[in-house]
């Protein structure tokens, strides 16, 4: 395993991030949605810093490329969500690689009646990108290396990680 954040690192820019978002809302409250699994450390550590009122939830969006017989398809599931209609969300991601999971997950958001969405991702890879799309909170930005740690996965294992790191042969 090479390191590639550490867990200090994170931690600063958490609080960075924090301070950046409760400016952005200035009082209003907000809900904050996180995608399951891969928001875990992010959604909880990022929270206990944002000084707003403030309500937490969950979804999940899975993607079975490469997987099953419909390439590109994602399954929104969103029964824990409580009812979103007029609110501000604060959607938050472990990373944003192509933008299909976030582009997808927003307009779902946006259907069920939120006021608005902003979005916030902990890590942001360079040149993956498919299509357009534009988080309004990023923490990092890394190189095109698939990344475990923090939260993110490789067959449900490494999420907990205190840091972000990238697999070398064998492990
Ligand atoms: P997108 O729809 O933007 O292509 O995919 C975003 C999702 O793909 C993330 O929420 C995450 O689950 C997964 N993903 C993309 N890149 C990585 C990576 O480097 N490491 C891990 N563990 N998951 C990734
Ligand atoms: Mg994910
Ligand atoms: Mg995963």
């Amino acid at each position: 395993m090479e390191v590639l954040i550490t867990a200090d690192r994170i931690h600063a820019r958490v609080e960075e991030l924090a301070t950046e978002i409760a400016r952005t809302y200035d009082g209003k409250p907000v809900t904050v949605v996180g995608i399951l699994t891969g928001c875990l450390m992010f959604t909880a550590d990022l929270i206990r810093r944002i000084n707003l009122p403030l309500r937490v939830a969950f979804i999940t969006a899975s993607s079975y490329r490469g997987e099953t017989l419909v390439p590109g398809l994602l399954e929104i599931r969103d029964e824990l969500l409580p009812d979103i209609a007029g609110k501000h969300i604060l959607l938050l991601d472990d990373i944003l690689d192509t933008g299909k999971t976030l582009t997808r997950v927003v307009a779902h958001l946006i259907d069920r009646g939120a006021a608005s969405v902003k979005v916030g991702v902990l890590l942001r890879k360079i040149g993956r990108q498919e299509v357009p799309f534009e988080p309004d909170f990023v923490g990092f930005t890394i190189p095109d290396k698939f990344v475990v740690g923090y939260g993110l996965d490789f067959n449900d294992e490494y999420r907990h990680l205190p840091f972000v790191g990238v697999l070398l042969g064998g492990e």
